[in-house]
């Protein structure tokens, strides 16, 4: 049974597309008149790609005035996230006044006052970037050929509750990696919390965590989240080294607060190339 209806659908879409190669072929250029349909501008946000105004026909062209006369590329239109750029420092509130501006982004400088680490919220006047608990994967790129031996960096990712109509965020609520550089390459490893004290925090990185060699690397945060039961699922990625669990958060989440939050020992890790998929 199952076969036959998928030999139906196969069928059907293989004739859906015939009629529409036939109609392209029977297309003449001459006698076709633009029937043209306006996608309205939107600007870019940290992680979505923005577009300016532009128009669209039927026959496969893309016009940037409302009369089809000047024909553009496809894509011509795209406004880059920022996110995906080393605007990064610009598009984050960074706290820590000893975190730069650098070539790929935001460059991790070390402050050992209260904001240790570059405090970044995505933005200060709500600090939350909402989220419906849906499977969402957050990401970005680290250079971390700055570390030496025994030098580490934390990072956290931090998430909402809603009080009163105001975004609070508490230490429970949060799911935080460690990355410290050894004698033959670096280990990384998920961490219950952060101690701001820099022998225990660099034991807590090394006991299990798992090993890899490059320095400029990839992270990945993916996550989903059940209102029903306050569960959410995760797996952390680092340099291709996978940590997945589950954990559950008491209070209903809405969104992120504080996005990158690295705790390090040493300045210098380089943060860039900020994504969510
Ligand atoms: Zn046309």
């Amino acid at each position: 049974m199952k076969k036959l209806v998928t030999f139906a659908l196969s069928a059907a879409c293989v004739c859906g597309l015939a009629l529409g190669i036939a109609a392209c072929g029977d297309d003449n250029d001459d006698a076709h008149t633009h029937k043209l349909m306006k996608v309205d501008a939107a600007s870019a946000t940290f992680f979505e790609n923005g577009n300016s105004e532009y128009y669209t026909c039927d026959c496969g062209k893309y016009f940037s005035d409302s009369e089809g006369k000047n024909e553009i590329r496809k894509d011509s239109w795209v406004i880059a996230a920022v996110g995906t750029t080393a605007d990064a420092f610009d598009a984050f509130t960074v706290y820590n006044s000893a975190s730069t501006k650098g070539s790929k982004g935001i460059v991790c400088g070390l402050d050992t006052g209260a904001n240790a680490g570059p405090a970044t919220y995505f933005g200060e006047e709500d600090k939350n970037l909402e989220w419906d608990g849906g499977k969402t994967t957050i990401g970005f790129m680290l250079d971390l050929s700055a570390l030496e031996e025994n030098d580490f960096t934390i990072w956290v990712l931090s998430f909402n509750k809603q009080e009163e109509g105001e975004y609070v965020h508490s230490g429970t609520h949060e799911l935080r990696i460690g990355i410290a550089k050894t004698e033959t390459g670096f280990v990384a490893n998920m961490l219950a919390g952060v101690g701001f004290d820099e022998t225990a925090d660099l034991a807590q990185i090394v006991d299990g965590g798992k090993a890899f060699t490059e320095d400029d690397i990839a992270v990945t945060f993916e996550m989903s989240y059940d209102k029903s039961d306050s569960n959410m699922t995760y797996t952390l990625t680092v340099a291709g080294q996978e940590f997945s669990g589950s954990t559950v958060f008491e209070a209903q989440l809405t969104g992120f607060r504080s996005l990158w939050n690295a705790y390090l020992n040493k300045d210098g890790v380089e943060a860039y190339n900020f994504t969510r998929v």
